[in-house]
């Protein structure tokens, strides 16, 4: 048997059980409004939570620094890389969350699988939420720690797991700060005290609260009772800000060791300088931008209310991220395509992402959704 005869027939099978996935091109995006394949359509399934990705400040900003320096940034940070626009995105970045210092990192993606391994290695022990993020889990691998995993926001199970702490040397409990694929939040001031007992730290992948929740929309590190108690704080750019990159914040002391262990920062090229120019602009607005988070917290509730009203299963929640229950693969992907037929983009997230019998839609608000949009959403959800 060759190797394409294999990987087609493991194809195959995903095709029979509803799991194939295809790349389709988005053209024009402004915000909510798509054209996909050339039709316009509705998307309701974008991480562009604040509608910032086109601000015109945020594309200003991005072009200007294109025309001074160019595209690539030509090498990583510790070499050639490094340019003015990084430092002033880490500096506003340590302001804004309200710690010593941060560092960049390319993706999200990359600050996982850079700080976990950098920390944590033989000898350690973490903990680690079942519903955590891939990037999560795969920096967890990466560090050859030993790894446990405690049921979804279950701090009991977490606890026990910690009897024999005594045995490793350094210990940390990984959580999403709010879960990427049901929208809840992780059981923070409890996971906090539970860290602080038993000489623990917390590292809290926060990509889905940064800009949406807590003052600034600084995320769910900075709530009352958490504020000032998580260790290291990993966020990323390319959700909420509407821009791309990665980054972990926390004291001087964790970012410089950082920039000396973590492999995807030394060995990686420094994000172009005109996506750091741009996420810049993009975290200024995010900071001031309380109108824009009351919005999309106002589409959210209506969002949640209308599905329910069409007889969907859809959880309370406070974030962006609205889980419409399906249950079955292929009955998710068929609620997908009706939903594109009648103009309206969300996408069916089925296993592996989330656990067998949970796919769902996976709809999300936007700042930029507009009383026209809710009309056209509504005429959508009647078609089905
Ligand atoms: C999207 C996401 C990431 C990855 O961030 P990118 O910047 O897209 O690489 C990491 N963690 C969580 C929880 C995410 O949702």
């Amino acid at each position: 048997m060759t190797l394409d005869s294999e990987l087609s027939e493991e194809l195959a099978e995903w095709r029979r059980g509803g799991l194939t996935r295809s790349l389709r091109a988005l053209k024009e995006s402004s915000g909510v409004h798509v054209l996909l394949d050339g039709r316009p359509v509705l998307s309701l399934g974008s991480n562009n939570y604040l509608g910032l990705a086109n601000h015109p400040e945020v594309r200003a900003a991005a072009v200007a620094c294109i025309e001074r320096v160019g595209l690539g940034s030509g090498g990583a940070r510790l070499t050639t890389g490094n340019y003015p626009e990084h430092g002033a995105l880490e500096r506003e970045l340590a302001d804004w969350q309200g710690t010593e210092d941060a560092m960049l990192f390319e993706s999200g993606y990359a600050a996982n699988i850079g700080v976990i391994p950098a920390l944590l290695g033989r000898g350690d022990l973490i903990l680690s939420d079942s519903l955590n993020h891939a990037s999560l889990i795969d920096g967890c691998r990466l560090s050859r720690a030993e790894v446990r995993v405690y049921g979804h926001r279950d701090v009991e199970t977490a606890a026990a797991l910690l009897n024999d702490r005594a045995a490793f040397r350094r210990c940390a409990i990984v959580t999403d700060g709010v879960f990427s694929m049901d929208g809840d939040l992780a059981p923070l001031p409890e996971l906090c005290t539970l860290a602080e007992r038993q000489g623990a730290f917390l590292i809290v992948d926060d990509a889905h609260g940064g800009g949406v929740l807590g003052p600034e929309g600084a995320g769910t590190i900075s709530l009352p009772g958490v504020d000032g108690r998580v260790a290291v704080r990993i966020g990323t750019m390319s959700k909420a800000l509407g821009a791309s990159g990665g980054f972990a914040a926390g004291s001087r002391a964790l970012c410089e060791y950082l920039r000396h262990r973590a492999r995807s920062f030394v060995y990686s090229t420094a994000p172009p300088p005109a996506v750091a120019a741009g996420a810049l602009a993009a975290l200024r607005l995010t900071r001031q931008g309380d109108a824009l988070r009351e919005k999309l917290h106002d589409n959210a509730e209506w969002l949640r209310s209308v599905f329910r009203l069409h007889g969907w299963t859809v959880p309370d929640g406070q974030t962006a991220i609205i889980p419409v229950m399906v249950g079955d693969a292929a009955a998710a992907v068929l609620a997908s395509e009706r939903l594109l037929a009648a103009g309206v983009l969300v996408p069916a997230i089925r296993p592996p992402t989330v656990p067998r019998g949970s796919a769902r839609l996976r709809v999300t608000a936007s700042a930029a959704l507009t009383i026209a949009d809710r009309i056209w959403i509504e005429k959508a959800l009647n078609q089905l």
